[in-house]
């Protein structure tokens, strides 16, 4: 009798056991199904700020586009721009993007 609740035990341990490594494979494929799309779209989002050109590059590269009342776009000239957060109003990524063109011009 002693012999079955020892040799049960055993059975129950390495079934936890196996269990533990089936449930612990599930979390992190979950995980991974979950948090990397959701860390891709922040790299994409990102690289489209880091990519844009300072207010003083995008200038000394467009001189043209410094006029006396302001910043005009490089593509069709216009000076109508307005100030975007990358991922929302208030973000501290700005993007400055030309309202006639859509053209991202320059990055804050
Ligand atoms: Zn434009």
């Amino acid at each position: 009798m002693e012999l079955v609740v020892v040799v049960g035990s055993f059975g129950l341990i390495f079934l936890m056991y196996a269990l533990r490594d089936l449930f612990f494979e599930m979390l992190f494929r979950l995980l991974f199904k979950l948090f990397f799309p959701i860390i891709r779209v922040i790299s994409r989002d990102y690289s489209r700020w880091d990519k844009l050109p300072s207010l003083a590059e995008y200038l000394a590269h467009h001189e043209e586009c410094k006029t006396n009342n302001g910043i005009s776009c490089a593509t069709c000239n216009s000076k109508s721009i307005k100030n975007w957060g990358l991922k929302g109003a208030n973000d501290a990524f700005r993007i400055f993007i030309c309202n006639h063109c859509d053209t991202d011009l320059y990055k804050k």
